[in-house]
């Protein structure tokens, strides 16, 4: 079995630690993203974090609702053991990356090239610039048919980067709702609205971070070629 190294994690955790978890999801994520795979979190209940490859095996997408369905089913699950795991030290409040209780959970067991991560809905969707989602969330507004939308897409973009109907039918989706709740000033609706308003700022700080990535990318890719292939057993 070949066994793929990852770029450390450490060089992207501070080693005095991090008050947020949510920030040291986004931190992670983004690593991961900029390193060719994609983090889910595995197991998050004080004191313990842990976050997994997606292509984990033993991920379950927890029940509360359809994306997750969706989501599980299109990632092909390879069983990759890699793994992070974080502990949240009570005496100074901050999450800190631990060492790995097992040398495999240092490796992917898939290559890591980002051809990998465009076969995978997380990361088509981080790939995209902050052109293409003014674009595509005016193009949303005027109703325009998912294939317009798709092909538009595809004119300024590498082969192989591009969303497939089900991403943009999905994205659709998750801003067709949002724009309800926008319009809705129902106090009923408010817990909802709250959620929905957290869930856009994350994809707002999603595309903040999007310059830094493209940046790094080239560099990362780089990398990867020298990384990728190399057999552990
Ligand atoms: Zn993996």
């Amino acid at each position: 079995m070949k066994f793929y190294p990852a770029v450390s994690a450490s060089s992207a955790f501070p080693k005095d630690g991090m008050k947020d978890k949510d920030e040291v999801v986004d931190v992670m994520k983004t690593y991961a993203i900029e390193n060719n795979f994609v983090l889910v979190t595995a197991r998050s209940q004080i004191p313990i974090l842990h976050l997994k490859c997606a292509k984990g095996g033993t991920y379950r997408g927890r029940r509360d609702g359809g994306e997750n369905v969706k989501r599980s089913t299109e990632t092909r699950r390879v069983g990759c053991p890699y793994l992070l795991r974080f502990s949240f030290r009570k005496k100074d409040q901050k999450y800190y990356l631990l060492r790995s209780l097992h040398e495999k959970e240092e490796y992917h067991n898939h290559p890591l090239s980002p051809k990998e991560l465009s076969a995978l809905h997380e990361g088509r969707m981080a790939k995209l610039t902050k052109e293409d989602i003014t674009l595509t969330e005016r193009l949303f507004k005027e109703n325009a048919k998912t294939m317009k939308i798709q092909d538009l897409l595809n004119d300024e973009r590498a082969p192989g980067n591009k969303l497939t109907t089900h991403d943009i039918n999905n994205w659709r989706y998750s801003f067709d709702q949002r724009s309800d709740i926008r319009r809705s000033t129902t106090p009923d609706t408010n817990q909802d609205h709250r959620h929905k308003i957290k869930k856009e700022a994350n994809i707002e700080g999603e595309i903040g971070i999007q310059q830094q990535r493209q940046k790094q990318q080239q560099q990362q890719q780089r990398k990867e070629e020298d990384l990728i292939g190399k057999e552990k057993e």
